[in-house]
């Protein structure tokens, strides 16, 4: 039996806030993306990524739309990074009633980020050609918790049939035979 691990490739999308310039390349393709039918319309407030801009005082942050959330918290957290000052919520990612962005403007919906699912590459990592944007891989050992729900449904359903007694009696008798 195997020990249910099995090695899966985690993709991280790595940020460069230093890099951003604002170009809005990747709202655009984001929201083309997701259009209906795909690539029939373009619109930054349907994207899963927003950008957070201050042209005058060079602060473009991208963000990813993450979790919606049904109430606003209650964090009015400041930050200065480098010298530049950061209001609340501009590197929160949820969906949140205090704030426009990851909604579709039409239902109010939640939007979040799939990965530009079916992709080999997301779009808006693509399309970002000053590479604000990068795609970091890593393999990682996860349980294979499907594996390991498969057989114990199947033992719990033979004990229901035979009685635990018995499938310990069988188990002991096929592991004397290797
Ligand atoms: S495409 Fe890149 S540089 Fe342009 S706004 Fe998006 S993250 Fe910033
Ligand atoms: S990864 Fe795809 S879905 Fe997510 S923000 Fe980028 S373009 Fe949109």
């Amino acid at each position: 039996m195997g020990d249910n691990k099995k090695t899966k490739t985690i993709k991280t999308i790595k940020i460069d806030v230093d890099k951003c310039n604002g170009c809005r390349a990747c709202e655009v393709i984001c929201s083309a993306f997701h259009a209906a039918p795909r690539y029939s319309s373009n619109n930054p407030a349907r994207s899963r990524i927003r950008i957070l801009r201050d042209p005058f005082r060079d602060i473009y942050v991208p963000v990813y739309a993450g979790e919606y959330t049904v109430a606003e918290c209650a964090g009015r957290d400041k930050y200065t990074i480098d010298g530049k000052e950061y209001d609340e919520c501009s590197f929160c990612r949820a969906s949140c009633p205090s704030r426009d962005e990851f909604k579709e403007p039409d239902s109010g919906l939640p939007l979040k980020c799939d990965m530009c699912e079916g992709e080999e590459e997301p779009l808006c990592v693509k399309w970002c050609l000053v590479d604000a944007l990068t795609i970091e891989e890593r393999e990682e050992e996860v349980e294979d918790r499907k594996e390991q729900e498969d057989l114990e449904i199947g033992l719990e359903s033979l004990a229901t049939k035979f009685g635990m007694d018995k499938i310990m009696d069988a188990v002991a008798r096929l592991s004397k035979k290797d």
